[in-house]
């Protein structure tokens, strides 16, 4: 569905949990959330239908993401019901990878085509702090099972966080030309009520530029900027929300695990889907699409985002 600002609307991101086995600090409160009444989440036959009449209107790209989406109890079996629903084109998933050892080939069985990896830092110690959790992971077994099951492109996610993990771009830069897959820097946003400071942890794309001159620009791609090292194959990408909005290019609606639809991730708006039958479901995911914000307004300090990351799903 094209919205008022002539975008064509063809990708849902469906939160499937607030939960997480993980407590990144600048996404997620360190006490973990509240146990959500049941009644609160979206069951999966919510999801199904939402899935349904967002399909209606023409999005055909799914994306599951949380919370940890993997830690939905019953997800493989919500993954082949969404997988099955007439029109859906692609369901990817974006996961911190924890519990991914070992089952790709069920995920990929499921319907999942495309993984998207979040990691922060290739140092246990760093990736600890920043988790606030006493967790590795076995990111070489994940990457080489992926490619060994032919989940490509492999996309890593880290989010640079200055004077944290800013001097590891370099390690990330050799670990995308190791795989040959995709490293993509992704800017901090000042999301949710969060104890964390973010204008010392802010870093920007150009200053990572200067530190690493032998990045030549490639091509942009969506919400993307793409950059490699010449003679090898690894792809380093940089997504600005912050330095350089790319919002003429959102394509995206998302619906929270508690039954909203978000037009915008960077506005406090919201649309509830919950008890609703398939026609009105879909007039408003039609309402949702032209409350579509032309730009974010991230920048302005007067209107915070309240919800925290992992109540909206990245
Ligand atoms: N748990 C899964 C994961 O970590 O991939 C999926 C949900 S998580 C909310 C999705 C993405 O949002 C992660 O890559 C995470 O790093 C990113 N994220 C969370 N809070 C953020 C923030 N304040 N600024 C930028 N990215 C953020
Ligand atoms: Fe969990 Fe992902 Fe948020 Fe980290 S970024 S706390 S892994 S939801």
């Amino acid at each position: 569905m094209i919205d008022p600002f002539k975008r064509n609307i063809d990708y849902l991101r469906v939160s499937v949990t607030e939960r997480c086995n993980l407590r990144c600090f600048y996404c997620m409160p360190e006490e973990g959330i509240k146990k959500k009444e049941h009644n609160d989440i979206l069951r999966d036959e919510d999801i199904v239908n939402a899935v349904k009449a967002a399909v209606n209107l023409g999005l055909k790209k799914i994306r599951l993401t949380g919370g940890e989406p993997l830690v939905r109890r019953g997800i493989y079996e919500l993954i082949k019901k969404i997988s099955n629903i007439d029109g859906v084109e692609e369901i990817d998933l974006t996961t911190n990878g924890l519990l991914l050892k070992n089952q790709i080939k069920r995920l990929k069985a499921a319907g999942i085509k495309r993984v998207n990896l979040s990691l922060d830092s290739l140092k246990p110690d760093v990736y600890k702090a920043i988790t606030h959790s006493n967790v590795s992971l076995d990111y070489h077994a994940i990457i080489k099972e992926l490619i060994a099951h032919d989940m490509l492109p492999i996309k890593i996610n880290a989010v640079l966080l200055n004077g944290i993990n800013d001097n590891e771009v370099g390690d990330f830069i050799e670990l995308a030309n190791t795989y040959d897959i995709h490293v993509r820097f992704i800017e901090l946003m000042p999301i949710g009520h969060l104890n964390f400071n973010y204008n010392t942890h802010f870093i920007s794309k150009a200053a990572i530029l200067e530190r690493h001159p032998a990045l030549q620009f490639e091509q942009k791609h969506k919400i993307a900027e793409y950059y490699t090292v010449p003679g090898k194959n690894g792809k380093i990408g940089f997504i600005n929300p912050m330095s350089n909005h790319f919002c003429n290019q959102c394509n995206r609606l998302r619906l929270t695990a508690d039954g909203h639809l978000k037009p915008c991730l960077h506005t406090n708006e919201e649309i509830s889907i919950k008890h609703l039958d398939f026609n009105e479901m879909v007039k408003t995911f039609e309402k949702a699409i032209h409350k579509k914000p032309e730009k974010h307004r991230l920048n302005d300090k007067q209107r915070p985002i309240h919800r925290s990351m992992h109540k909206i799903g990245g």
